[in-house]
């Protein structure tokens, strides 16, 4: 099939010779020739000059990733397996590091293909196809996991729109179907991961580097509060470092029996341990009715989240979470402040956090940051991939 020209708008030509990655709807004067997701499409000057390759496929603002600026270069098996390759052998530490073994192995537009990601899982490989048009690539990326991947199975999970068409949920694709839970290591501590269940697998490898951090430098001997725990994962870090104790709230009635799960493989008993299935902004008023401190409190919430009774947004509401939280944190106690909001940077997420502070008029001081994990690549030309901002800080009075 014949590429398709997309003629970029002049005052995105520049932006596109530097290396911008993602194919923008509003940079593009003719999308009406796009059809079939998955074509080759050519970016051109309006002169008709060459500028880059990539394919087409939906993903939110974007049209498509741009794939390589060199115009004899075909996107064929080679070029996957290049990319695939050159992946593997970045990640060549990690699939050494005897205590770990859950990564991410290729991570979109930051290892040259946008729209695709592949995670590790102890020999288990999950495939996240973000549009309809990287999933008609299957056949090729399988084929290049059936060369270079000495795997025990692949999963995928496709997270794009199937107009209605009837989705089978079974994420299996190729090999020996794996008995779920597998128990995954991450510097030493074990979690439950489960590839055939839902779109989320039981832990987010992009916070591996906190979670380190949490057990090795902070935890021990806190009550660490954990909002937003899901599975529990940062509560077993901190355990597993010293905590006193943690208690783990999060709104989903799934979280409690996956917490206990996570403690389990632990060897924690989780009796210890608080878990509670309940609306973290209710649980603030509780813990303050019932005069409750602690020395340490995590926030991780969603980017955005509707309940019965609220809507939260990050990019709205961090300033009022982090006014909650100093509530009841004792003093020089530790606040891990977190979010996956990629519609904002870290600047602007420091400033939620200094309004939350004003407000209440204590004072605080930053002791860490943290981004993604060097796993999680980053292309230069694309920083809006960087959505993870972590701070932790310390509440001074
Ligand atoms: N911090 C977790 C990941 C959080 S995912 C980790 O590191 O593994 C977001 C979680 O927030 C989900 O489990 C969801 O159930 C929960 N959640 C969303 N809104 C909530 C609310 N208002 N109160 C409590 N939990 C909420």
């Amino acid at each position: 099939m014949k590429p398709i020209d997309l003629r970029v708008k002049t005052r995105f030509i520049k932006k596109y010779h530097q290396h911008f990655p993602l194919i923008s709807k509003d940079s593009i004067s003719n999308p009406e020739v796009l059809k079939q997701e998955g074509a080759i499409v050519h970016l051109t000057e309006p002169s008709g000059k060459f500028i880059a390759k990539g394919y087409h496929g939906k993903q939110n603002k974007g049209l498509g990733w741009v794939l390589t600026h060199q115009q004899g270069e075909k996107i064929d098996f080679i070029f996957f397996k290049k990319k695939i390759t050159t992946a593997m052998e970045r990640r060549n530490s990690l699939f050494q590091d005897i205590n770990t073994n859950a990564f991410r192995l290729f991570n979109g537009e930051g290892d040259g293909i946008g729209g695709l990601t592949i995670d590790y899982f102890d020999g288990f490989y999950l495939i996240n196809w973000y549009s309809e048009g990287i999933y008609s690539f299957k056949d090729t990326v399988i084929r290049v996991l059936d060369e270079v991947a000495d795997y025990k199975a692949i999963y995928e999970k496709k997270r794009f729109d199937t107009k209605g068409k009837y989705m089978d949920d079974d994420d299996f694709v190729k090999g020996e179907r794996g008995e779920f839970p597998i128990i995954v290591k991450e510097n030493g501590i074990n979690y439950a991961v489960y590839l055939n269940d839902g779109a989320m697998v039981g832990i987010f490898l992009d916070q591996r580097n906190v979670r380190k951090a949490i057990r090795d430098k902070y935890a021990k001997g806190k009550h660490v509060l954990n909002t937003f725990s899901y599975t529990g994962a940062f509560s077993v870090a901190a355990a597993l470092g010293g905590a006193t104790k943690t208690t783990s709230v999060d709104l989903a009635k799934r979280s409690k029996s996956k917490t206990i799960e996570q403690f389990s493989v632990n060897g924690i008993d989780f009796e210890a341990q608080d878990i509670i299935v309940m609306d973290v902004f209710d649980y603030f008023r509780y813990a303050l009715r019932k005069n409750l401190k602690f020395d340490m409190v995590i926030l991780d919430p969603p980017s955005f989240a509707r309940s019965k009774k609220r809507t939260f947004s990050t990019a709205k509401d961090y300033p009022s979470l982090i006014k909650d939280t100093i509530a009841i944190t004792e003093k020089s106690g530790i606040i891990v402040a977190s979010t996956n909001n990629a519609s904002f940077g870290m600047k602007k997420f420091k400033g939620f956090i200094e309004k939350g502070f004003q407000e209440t008029k204590t004072k605080y001081q930053i002791l860490e940051e943290y981004s993604l994990p060097t796993d999680f690549r980053v292309d230069q030309s694309y920083p809006q991939g960087d959505y993870l901002k972590v701070i932790i800080l310390k509440k001074l009075n």
